[in-house]
């Protein structure tokens, strides 16, 4: 990437720094059951940072309703809370990380949901030439998310579809955590703290400036 720089002014090298240094670019996975605050937090940071919040739930249920294919096949899926089919969870990401606003990082949340997904992502990276991301993980008792999630009262979430996509985060996701721990880039967090306190959290461990 250095290379794009010879020869190039003192001015050019100032407004061509901010994508093309990799070093401080933010791809951020953002790792955890759902009720765990992952979303909220999410585009909190997304805003602080200016880069997208891209929730492959929000992507499917906008999918649904507009009817298009993908949001057709997703549709049983999402209702009863099994994993939508990889290759049409990739299709969708391939797209959406190629877009122009994913070049200078984002924050995944919803993806990936399974090693088979962590693995499809290294190789799409890996294509678009984007280094390893760095992974949160939001740690919180499940009785609060069964209680948050009712809470947050989505009409399609109803206890036992709760329950449902909780044991499918227990036995498809929760293995990315030592997958992510083993590459040494996975943060935790205490999700069961204030929103506010949540996000200084992230910040801290993340090493961002505070805003002022
Ligand atoms: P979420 O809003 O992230 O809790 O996702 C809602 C539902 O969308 C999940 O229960 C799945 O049915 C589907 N979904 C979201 N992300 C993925 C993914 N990465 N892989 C497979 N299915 C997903």
């Amino acid at each position: 990437m250095g290379l794009i720089f010879l020869g190039a002014s003192e001015a050019q090298k100032r407004t061509q720094a901010p994508i093309l240094a990799q070093g401080n670019i933010m791809r951020l996975i953002f790792l955890g059951p759902p009720g765990a605050g992952k979303g909220t937090q999410a585009a909190i940071l997304a805003q602080e940072l200016n880069i997208p919040h891209i929730s492959t739930g929000d992507l499917l249920r906008s999918a649904i309703a507009q009817k298009t294919a993908l949001g057709i096949l997703a549709q049983a899926y999402l209702e009863s809370g099994e994993l939508v089919p990889d290759a049409l969870i990739m299709a969708m990401m391939g797209k959406r990380l190629a877009e122009f606003d994913a070049l200078g990082g984002w924050i995944l949340d919803g993806f990936p949901r399974n090693l088979s997904q962590a693995q499809a992502l290294d190789r799409l990276l890996q294509i678009l030439g984007q280094s390893h991301p760095q992974a949160v993980n939001f740690n919180v008792a499940t009785e609060s998310l069964i209680a948050r999630m009712l809470q947050q009262g989505r009409k399609d979430d109803n206890e036992n579809l709760i329950r449902r996509r909780l044991e499918v985060y227990q036995e498809k996701t929760t293995p990315l955590i030592n997958f992510y721990k083993q590459r040494r880039c996975l943060i935790d967090i205490d999700g069961n703290l204030t929103p506010e306190a949540v996000n200084q959290s992230i910040r801290a461990k993340l090493s961002l400036a505070v805003p002022v």
